[in-house]
């Protein structure tokens, strides 16, 4: 189906990019103005805070609910900035809006379950709050696409996107891949959908959130929604990825935005498409390394020894023979792949050696 959507109409909807900004949780009144306020001075227009936390594992914090909604009013009426916050269930649709909380996202968690969105798309129906939906956990373009399909089915077109990333089960560089890919092909099949950027969710790690700001920055997304704490250290969850305001205000500062009407110099494309090439180089390797450990404990099991010659030939052959196949020089392959196998017995060898 097509789309029927109206602009977001935010305070900040012509600057681009429009930020959203503010805790992971809203832990405390205090952490939350103190908060709020940092972030009004230098110049957000719209605060975030997670009320309900969807946490993977029961006993963690999972938000102050509803005690939590008169701070998020009160830091609209100090500071005027616009109100965000997580909904997940009908009763928080119907909680945040009696709230007056401005505009709504999507948890990814709740976007890969189509009845969980059918539930909330009932639930919102006759009101026109805005609502951003997050991608859904695993990398799937339909259900984030069926997800908003719901939404405006049930009369809300003030539609946007959050690209948070995809889970992945090997040790990685990022909390949560992010197959940039998905978030373009969302922005070619619907181009007047907005895209906002989760660095924060993606990385995992502070140093992350400015590569990936200038990265969404690059590829034209609209917005960044980014978490930020008065005391990111003592967060009570996510603390690993919040920056404080003045952080935050840096990266924003360090920003180089292009106009996506504008051709940039092809070769600043074509690096961008090397480094997630390279991203997915690293991502395979660590897969790789994982499955070779596997190995390891099974050749510790039945007392093989770690380095097999006929297959270790047989990799060599194997591989060079498919490099020819790429315009690729046999040495060159024959290198690639004596370096890898040298790690892989490494790991093997310390694992027998446990
Ligand atoms: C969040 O925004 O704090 C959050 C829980 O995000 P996600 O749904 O992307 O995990
Ligand atoms: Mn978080």
């Amino acid at each position: 189906m097509e789309l029927e959507l109206e602009p977001l109409r935010l305070p900040s909807d012509n600057e681009r990019p429009f930020v959203i900004a503010g805790p992971c949780s809203a832990e405390t009144e205090e952490q939350v103005m103190t908060t709020a306020r940092q972030l009004a001075n230098y110049g957000c227009h719209m605060f975030r805070a997670g009320i309900w936390k969807p946490r993977t594992k029961p006993g963690g914090f999972e938000g102050n609910g509803e005690k939590a909604l008169p701070w998020m009013q009160q830091v609209k009426k100090e500071t005027g900035m616009l109100t965000a916050t997580e909904v997940a269930t009908p009763e928080h649709v119907e909680l945040a809006l009696k709230y007056g909380i401005d505009v709504l996202w999507v948890g990814a968690r709740t976007t890969a379950n189509p009845f969980a969105m059918q539930a909330l798309a009932d639930a919102l129906k006759g009101t026109d709050v805005p609502v951003l939906v997050k991608n859904p956990t695993n990398p799937d373009l339909e259900l984030w696409i069926g997800a908003l399909e719901r939404l405006n089915l049930a009369g809300i077109k003030r539609l946007g996107a959050i690209h948070r990333g995809f889970s992945s089960y090997d040790n990685k560089i990022y909390r949560n891949l992010p197959t940039w890919q998905i978030p373009i092909e969302l922005h070619r099949r619907i181009p007047d959908l907005p895209i906002v950027n989760d660095p924060s969710h993606i990385g995992g790690r502070r140093e992350l959130i400015a590569p990936l700001c200038q990265q969404a920055m690059d590829l034209g997304f609209d917005g960044l929604i980014v978490e930020s704490h008065c005391d990111p250290d003592k967060a009570w969850s996510d603390a690993k990825q919040q920056v404080t305001p003045d952080v935050l205000d840096y990266i924003l500062s360090l920003l180089v935005i292009r106009d996506e009407t504008v051709t940039t110099e092809g070769i600043v494309q074509l690096r961008k498409q090397i480094d997630e090439i390279d991203n997915q180089l690293m991502e395979m390797l660590s897969k790789r390394m994982r499955v070779c450990r596997e190995i390891g404990y099974y050749k510790k099991e039945h007392n093989m020894t770690v380095l097999q010659t006929s297959r270790y030939n047989e990799i060599l052959d194997k591989r060079g023979a498919q490099g020819a196949l790429c315009g690729m020089a046999p040495e060159f392959v024959a290198k690639v792949f004596e370096n890898i196998h040298e790690e892989s017995v490494r790991q093997q060898i310390e694992i027998i050696n446990k």
